[in-house]
């Protein structure tokens, strides 16, 4: 058996074709731009540094500069190369049932370094797009790394179809007010650790490219639809000992080889086989989701958020090409449904009191686009294979939702299985894969993957039930003594639950993006970030300022704020629909001020009998701040249900409610995306990837007094 089978090194074929592009000198200088980037990135330090890493990763041939991390083992070769590889490689002949992101990355892993590979769906649609929609899933650094020591192509289509949100500030936030709770960065963990940036990418997309590359490396026929394994059987050859197993299908079809993976996610079938038949775990939650054409004001800053709830929380998060993707989560029995045409009101009904951030995306999105399904889990197991049977992904770990790590985790154990397998196989001669020991692989495996996997799912779990058991004010959840809660006295739970998240949180965010990272050193993968996964959105400098300075981030939007007459904002038709009207009535707030009153000269003129000729002036600050001031008016400027004092400025914040005189029409307080007030602009045009604005230049842009804050 070829060495060059190993993650660890190339074949020789290959090995030429990593030279080719990264050769001597310029790998040295990728290297060195990669970590002059990284330098200027974790330690905050100096633009200059960046400057220098850009300039360093300039000298170097366009792909390297773009990318210094992608030099990695796996065999570049065309298919025909690889078959060739193939033929020298002992036949190992692999069953892989399910076709999903497990299934379909141990593929491609197992394919390029030459294994004899089969894989088995029930039902094609699920990869290839026809007829079944599946929403987008976000891939983060770990799975990420994987991804690129198993497949450096198929790592860099994933990079061009997918959206970064891990360059950007993430994290919780109170579901009512909309504010901070506590912010992740996932961003300096990736760049420290040497992995990519987290991304989202569509479901379909990502297996269409995983699909493809088996393809490409195998032919057509390699994964074969409509199979519905149902069970299976292993043998022992009575006269030479030759151990396989036959992967059962529902139609009598028998398929063998001479190992079985089973990744047919949470319902497996060859689970059940192998442990005997269990119930899922319902959460207690059922799960809406939808993708909006909807911009929010801060998508150039903020990538994805949780908004916390009792009972119910919400997720939101941008999946690039103008579209934000949502999940709306509700505590209550498994098995329920909407009348037809009933789920967005139903979501109102849940969500409706809260922060605009979360019922703009329900507003924006069409209701025949919104889908809903009950969230199981299982129970962690230890007992992942049987003979030459072994189970990985959600066949194995099947985990809630809320990390977004169930598919990463798939991904991990794919790539520990090639892994084990290449080295296994290493150590046979070729030609002679009889004796490899795929059994002491298998359970190797497993015993590998089984602590990471666990401990995953238990946050996975504990992030779920923080999410829906947060409080903001004391007496919530209490039954006869709700009423405390209008004295809005911060719940003593949040106020733990924050101090132990912040200082618990980045711990947490290095072992789950990190806690890779000894498997992925076994590959020849430059572990270092790479210099187009920067912040598009601003200057990386700002980076700590934002995590830390919530007005910061708030000034740091690309929006323009604006007084929305309330019936408008509150209405539970599409806030993009009333828009052009919207922008005719009232400007953006400036600089100079916007003076309303009833005198024509005003900037927003309302002709109502409460207001006063020259009634109030907005004006945003220097610091990047909104206030109102009112000008003496005769029936007071009102700011939620408060007058307030004459020529004495007052700060406004987003969905504060304005009022000139007490009986006068109530505004809301908005901020729209500057997308969004560009000729022609609309919600969901505004692609960020796209957005003309040079990435560096943007933050640079920034206020003084955010840079120097
Ligand atoms: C609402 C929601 C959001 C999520 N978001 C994220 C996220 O952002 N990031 C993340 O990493 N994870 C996320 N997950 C988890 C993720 O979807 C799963 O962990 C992941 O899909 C598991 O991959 P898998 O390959 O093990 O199984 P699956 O992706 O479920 O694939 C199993 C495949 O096997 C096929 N199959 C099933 N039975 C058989 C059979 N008997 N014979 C043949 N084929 C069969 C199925 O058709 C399917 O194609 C989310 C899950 C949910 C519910």
């Amino acid at each position: 058996m070829s060495s060059c089978s190993t993650l660890a090194q190339a074949p020789s074929a290959c090995r030429s074709q990593v030279h080719a592009r990264h050769s001597g000198q310029q790998q040295k200088q990728a290297a060195a731009a990669a970590a002059t980037w990284r330098g200027a990135a974790i330690g905050g330090s100096s633009a200059a540094a960046l400057r220098s890493a850009a300039a360093a990763a300039a000298a170097i041939p366009a792909r390297c500069a773009l990318q210094p991390c992608r030099a990695v083992a796996a065999p570049e070769a065309p298919a025909p190369a690889a078959a060739a590889a193939r033929s020298k490689q002992p036949a190992l002949k692999v069953i892989i049932a399910g076709a999903g992101i497990g299934g379909l990355v141990l593929a491609v892993g197992l394919l390029k370094r030459g294994f004899d590979v089969t894989v088995l769906e029930r039902d094609m649609t699920a990869i290839r797009g026809e007829g079944k929609y599946r929403g987008p899933i976000q891939i983060q650094s770990n799975a990420l790394g994987a991804l690129e020591a198993l497949d450096a192509r198929v790592a860099e289509r994933v990079y061009q179809e997918g959206c970064i949100t891990g360059d950007r500030i993430n994290g919780l936030c109170d579901g009512v007010t909309g504010d901070w709770y506590i912010k992740f960065d996932t961003f300096h963990p990736a760049a420290d650790m040497g992995l990519p940036v987290t991304r989202v990418i569509s479901r379909i997309t990502l297996q269409e490219i995983l699909a493809d590359a088996c393809e490409e490396l195998a032919g057509k026929g390699v994964i074969v639809n409509s199979v519905n394994i149902v069970d299976y059987e292993q043998h022992t050859d009575p006269r030479t000992g030759k151990k396989s197993v036959t992967a059962i299908a529902q139609d009598g079809q028998r398929y063998s080889g001479d190992l079985l993976v089973g990744a047919d996610g949470i319902w497996s079938k060859v689970r059940e086989c192998m442990v005997g038949p269990s119930e899922a775990h319902y959460s207690e939650y059922t799960c809406y989701t939808g993708i909006s054409d909807f911009t929010p004001p801060d998508i150039d800053i903020v990538g994805y958020r949780v908004f916390l709830g009792n009972g119910r929380y919400f997720v939101s998060s941008d999946v690039g090409g103008g579209k934000m993707q949502w999940y709306g989560f509700h505590k209550e029995p498994a098995g329920g449904t909407d009348p037809p045409g009933q789920r967005k009101q139903r979501l109102l009904d849940i969500f409706g009191d809260w922060t605009h951030q979360v019922t703009d995306l329900i507003k924006a999105t069409p209701e025949s686009e919104i889908l809903r399904r009950d969230i199981y889990e299982r129970a962690p197991m230890f007992k992942w294979s049987d003979g030459r049977v072994v189970l990985l992904g959600d066949s194995a770990h099947a985990m809630q939702p809320n990390l977004g790590q169930g598919g990463c985790m798939a991904i991990e154990d794919a790539y520990q299985l090639v892994l084990d397998l290449c080295k296994e196989a290493d150590k046979v001669e070729e030609g002679r894969a009889a004796e490899m020991d795929v059994e002491g692989v298998l359970n190797g495996y497993m015993m590998k993957r089984v602590v990471r996997a666990a401990s995953i799912h238990g946050m996975a779990g504990m992030a779920a039930y923080m999410a829906s058991t947060y409080k903001a004010y004391l007496g919530e959840g209490m039954g006869p003594l709700e009423w405390i809660t209008k004295f809005k006295i911060p719940h003593p739970g949040r106020m733990a639950g924050q101090i132990v998240m912040k200082l618990t949180m980045p711990g947490t965010m290095s072992r789950i993006l990190g806690g890779f990272r000894r498997a992925l050193a076994q590959a020849d993968r430059l572990p270092v970030c790479n210099l187009a996964d920067q912040p598009q959105g601003f200057h990386h400098q700002l980076f700590d300022l934002y995590m830390r300075d919530d007005d910061a981030l708030l000034r740091a939007a690309h929006a323009s704020w604006l007084l929305v007459p309330a019936s408008a904002a509150d209405a539970e038709a599409e806030l993009h629909e009333e828009f052009a009207e919207v922008k005719k009535r009232s400007p953006p707030i400036s600089r100079q001020g916007v003076v309303v009153g009833r005198a024509a000269g005003c900037s927003m003129v309302v002709d109502a009998p409460s207001m006063s000729d020259r009634h109030a002036r907005l004006h945003q600050c220097d610091r990047g701040d909104y206030w109102i001031t009112d000008l003496g008016s005769a029936g007071g400027t009102w700011v939620n249900g408060q007058r307030i004092a004459a020529e004495c400025p007052v700060r406004l914040l987003p969905a504060d409610r304005v009022a000139f005189g007490q009986a006068g029409q109530e505004y809301v307080v908005r901020m729209l995306h500057n997308s969004l007030l560009q000729e022609g602009g609309r919600h969901g045009g505004y692609d960020r990837a796209r957005s003309p604005t040079p990435a560096l230049l943007a933050g640079l842009r920034q206020p003084q007094a955010a840079l120097s804050n």
